[in-house]
């Protein structure tokens, strides 16, 4: 880990947090400063997204500290991660905070950046491959791309607050929509889009466990996204991209090809 001087004023014992993104799965994935982070850290604080292959290049003797989340089981609170991270660089303690994907995506590395600067503890913030742009690498389903799509939004797909969400006008024609944390909203997700206007055949990809060995990448019409993750029992962690850089090459010809003729008559 560099040794950053301490800015003039704070205690010179103090520890710095560093919060890295720790990319969408596959070690490989990892950016070069994550892994060197990682590799010499003495405390690592993860949450459960963050795969044990990626743990396993920790330095032996680390300490490993796991705040893993999930829907219906908090470990820890965000609160109580926040005192965590504040409590271990004030001990004089370096803190590598490793979180899944992107640290600032949707990995509440806004509120512990906050924690960090309130208490005058440095922090430093090493980005990572976000879970949407690798799924969507791996999965060969481009996020734009010229003919179909040249807005891209993220959204957050959870049942808190759900329909309070203004999700008009992000998906549709020339749209790529990708949501996160939606398998358990399915249901509602197609329907709040569907009510906004988008055609029930609009194509859908699901991205099951993306960039890891047993990733899947399943599809249907928007009408069919409910039945399709409970069909196939498609289990966390999942994106659901919407719009038709989803649909298989072969069917985006087609489509494109089916638009032209209408267009001609
Ligand atoms: N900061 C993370 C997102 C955290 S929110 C990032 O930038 O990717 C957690 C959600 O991310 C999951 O519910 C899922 O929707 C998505 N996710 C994370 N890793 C994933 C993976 N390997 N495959 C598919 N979705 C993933």
């Amino acid at each position: 880990m560099e040794a950053t001087p301490p800015p003039s004023g704070r205690k010179a014992s103090t520890g710095k947090v560093y919060l890295v993104g720790a990319g969408p799965g596959d070690p490989d994935l990892l950016t070069l400063r994550a892994a060197r982070l990682l590799m010499s850290a003495g405390l690592i604080v993860h949450d459960g997204l963050v795969d044990p292959a990626i743990l396993a290049m920790a330095r032996p003797g680390a300490r490993m500290v796991s705040v893993a989340k999930s829907r219906s089981r908090h470990t820890m609170k965000q609160e109580e991660i926040n005192a965590l991270l504040v409590r271990e660089a004030l001990a004089g303690n370096d803190v590598v905070r490793l979180k899944g994907g992107d640290p600032f995506v949707f990995g509440r590395g806004g509120e512990e950046a906050e924690a960090c600067r309130a208490a005058d503890v440095p922090v430093e913030v090493v980005p990572g491959i976000s879970s949407a742009l690798g799924a969507a690498a791996a999965a060969q389903i481009p996020l734009t791309h010229r003919d179909h799509a040249s807005i891209v939004s993220f959204v957050a797909g959870q049942c808190k607050g759900l329909s309070d969400q203004d999700w008009s006008g992000l998906a549709g024609k020339g749209r790529t929509l990708v949501i996160f944390m939606g398998l358990a909203t399915s249901a509602q997700i197609s329907e709040k889009l569907m009510a906004d206007g988008l055609a029930p055949d609009v194509p859908v990809a699901v991205i099951e466990n993306a960039t890891r060995s047993q990733m899947r990448v399943l599809r249907a019409p928007l009408a069919g996204l409910a039945n399709l993750v409970e069909g196939e029992k498609v289990k966390s962690p999942a994106l659901i991209v919407i719009g038709n850089v989803t649909a298989e090459p072969d069917n985006t010809i087609r489509a494109l090809a089916t638009e032209a003729l209408e267009a001609q008559k």
